[in-house]
Parts: C-alpha cells; sequence; structure tokens
C-alpha cells in the first residue's frame, strides 16, 4: 500500500481492488469507476488517493511534486467537479467532457473525477455516458456515489465499481488510538458520537471546540420548554452550523495552501513568489465556496446528531440493549426517557428527518429549523 492511501484503512477490500488496478497502469487502467459508499465511508477520500496514484510515477508516494499538487487539489491532469447546488447542471458536465479530450498534459494518465455523481440529473447523466462509451486515451472517470442504484443503468454498465463499507466504532476508535495516539476512551466515545464517520469522529478527538458545538447543539434540542426558546434554537443552531462550517472550511484550505507551497519546496514562514499567488488566490476563492456548503453540511450534522440523542432515548425506553450513542450523556437522556412517552421520542425523529429532506430541497434553513423546535418543546412529565 502506498503513502496515498495511509489514512484509507478499514477498507481492505477496496484497497486491494485499486492496487491491483494500479498494477496495470503500463498496459492500461480500466477507463471510469464508480466508487460506491455511504456517507462517512470515505468514498470521495479513497477516489481522490486513487487519482493521486495514477498520477504518481511511483503510484502515490506522497513526497514528488505530482503528489504534492494532486494533495493540494491544482494538478493539472486532475480535473474535479464538486457542487455546493442540489444537482449539478448539464453546463457543469459538458465543461468537464471537453476538458477531458484535452487529454494528458504530461503523457500520464488524465483524471477527471466526480464528487456526488449521483446529483447528475438524467440529461446530465447522458453527456457523461458518451464520454465514456469514446474514452479518450488515458483518461480516466472516478465517480462517487451513495449507491449503485443512483447511476444510471446504462452508467453503471460501463463503470468498475468500487465498494466501501463503514466501519464499525470498535475499528475508527483503533485507529484514532493507533494512527494519531488518540487516549482510547476518548476514541471509543467519538467515534461513537461521529457513527463512525472517520473523518468526523478525528475531528472531535482533536477539536474541543468542534466537540462543545456538537454537545451544545443537543443541549439545546433538549432544552427547549417553551415556544420562545425554540425561536431562539433554531437561531443558535444557525449559528452553530456557521461556525462549523467556517471552521471546516479554513481548515481545508490550510492544508491546501500548506501543500501548495510545499510542492515547490516552500516552508510556510517563506516568502511567495509572484507566480504562485494567483494560485493562492485560487486556493482562497474556493475556500468562500465551500463555507457554503459546509454550513449545509453543518446543519445536516447538527439534524443527525439530534437525531442521534433521540434515538438514544427511545433505545432506552424501548428496553432494547442497543449500545447508546450519546454514552457521556446517559444519565441525562435516561432520565428523559423516564418523563417522556416513547410514542413522542418516535414523532420528534420523523420531524427531525423531515427536517433534513426540507433542508435537502432548499427550504429556507431558518424556517425548517424553527418548524422543527417547535415540535420538540418539552414541558415536563408524562410529554
Ligand atoms: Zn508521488
Amino acid at each position: 500500500m502506498t503513502q496515498a492511501f495511509v489514512d484509507l484503512t478499514g477498507q481492505p477490500e477496496a484497497l486491494q481492488q485499486l492496487n491491483t488496478a494500479l498494477l496495470d497502469k503500463v498496459s492500461g487502467v480500466h477507463h471510469a469507476w464508480l466508487f460506491v459508499g455511504p456517507p462517512g465511508s470515505g468514498r470521495s477520500n479513497m477516489a481522490h488517493a486513487f487519482a493521486q496514484s495514477l498520477i504518481c510515477k511511483q503510484n502515490g508516494c506522497g513526497v514528488c511534486k505530482d503528489c504534492q499538487l494532486a494533495i493540494a487539489g491544482h494538478h493539472p491532469n486532475i480535473s474535479v467537479l464538486t457542487t455546493d447546488k442540489v444537482v449539478i447542471t448539464i453546463e457543469q458536465v459538458r465543461s468537464m467532457v471537453a476538458s477531458s479530450a484535452l487529454g494528458s498534459s504530461s503523457g500520464g494518465y488524465r483524471v477527471m473525477l466526480i464528487e456526488d455523481a449521483d446529483r447528475m440529473a438524467e440529461r446530465s447523466s447522458n453527456v457523461l455516458l458518451k464520454a465514456l462509451e469514446e474514452p479518450p486515451e488515458n483518461t480516466i472517470w472516478l465517480l462517487c456515489a451513495p449507491s449503485e442504484m443512483d447511476m444510471l443503468p446504462t452508467i453503471r454498465s460501463r463503470v468498475r465499481k468500487v465498494n466501501l463499507t463503514v466501519p464499525s466504532a470498535v475499528e475508527v476508535a483503533r485507529l484514532l488510538t493507533e494512527k494519531e495516539g488518540i487516549d482510547p476512551e476518548l476514541a471509543i466515545n467519538v467515534a461513537r458520537e461521529a457513527q463512525s464517520h472517520i473523518g468526523m469522529a478525528r475531528r472531535l478527538a482533536t477539536s474541543y471546540e468542534a466537540r462543545s458545538r456538537r454537545s451544545e447543539s443537543i443541549q439545546i434540542g433538549l432544552n427547549i420548554s417553551d415556544l420562545g426558546k425554540a425561536m431562539f434554537a433554531a437561531e443558535k443552531w444557525l449559528a452553530l452550523a456557521k461556525q462549523d462550517g467556517e471552521a471546516l472550511a479554513q481548515e481545508e484550505s490550510e492544508n491546501q495552501q500548506r501543500a501548495l507551497l510545499s510542492s515547490v519546496g516552500l516552508g510556510p514562514e517563506d516568502k511567495v513568489p509572484a507566480q504562485l499567488k494567483s494560485e493562492l488566490k485560487a486556493l482562497a476563492d474556493d475556500q468562500k465556496r465551500r463555507t457554503t456548503r459546509a454550513i449545509r453540511d453543518g446543519l445536516d450534522r447538527i439534524l443527525l446528531d439530534l437525531a442521534s440523542a433521540y434515538r438514544d432515548i427511545a433505545t432506552i425506553q424501548l428496553q432494547s440493549g442497543l449500545q447508546l450513542v450519546n454514552e457521556s450523556i446517559r444519565d441525562q437522556l435516561e432520565m428523559r426517557a423516564r418523563a417522556s412517552r416513547v410514542e413522542s421520542t418516535l414523532e420528534i425523529l420523523d420531524e427531525i428527518k423531515l427536517a433534513r429532506k426540507r433542508i435537502e430541497r432548499n427550504v429556507r434553513d431558518l424556517l425548517a429549523m424553527e418548524a422543527l423546535a417547535t415540535k420538540m418543546i418539552f414541558r415536563g412529565w408524562g410529554n
């Protein structure tokens, strides 16, 4: 396994499949791949690592210039299509297909990567299909989607599938302890809280702020006692999602800047040469785009976290004996479980699901969160 895949353990089958494919680099790697797995399985990280390995002469060594430009998101032979919108537009796919025809600038592979390929409407998918039917030489398409069924059958039949699974909380915790030296008890707690989402678990383990934002958003939900508090809760959740989104976008942007500078042998303290300034500016623009999407993702995460707390309450009420996600606030959850009926807990879970759907469909964030908060009002015993 090369450096590019080093953070992506817990997916032995996918790794083996991709490593085998890389052995074909001289004779020709299959021209289209579909990375499928639920959110948190790391499907787009895996696709990015594969892209880097295809471009690098040592299959993803992590230190050569090609690798560092790939990590910085600036390799001329890797094009990435991501979107902060609900759908990928046909124009975006057309321009991607047009640029795939240019081939590689240095004679190696050219990689076209589409994250959230499930957000393409049928018309856009058909534009892509043409490119997959008659691929330019040495151009490789990498698509990512939650499941195979999200893609048209005509596309499915042309791609090689890479299956990713969600690792168990225990596996995620072991990874955090072995790779990052996180205390085992903290590691298992954050792995559960992140519901096995590796990136999120790492963040909760290493960022005090991220962890306290998570716990705050749950506490806000559990403490809505009247309409006034409900309105306040909705605003507070939005503010937390914004803080979280901005922090995340900034971390990502700093990592990319560092990688871009080190690809030309510069450290963080060195003076930036003029020709790099425009590239750094492009990264800063990316950050803005990323922030918009990160706020949406942040709200979704808050909803998932709230759902985890209410699922825990239902677990206690139903005495199903399942492991709680929020073990660290068990006493509080047990108290709420005793003070409320399982029917109302399940109703709230449905409302959370509805709020996620509304936000996905671009209902105004504040409206969707206010509607949810009013359903979460808890007035005490027997609610
Ligand atoms: Zn390399």
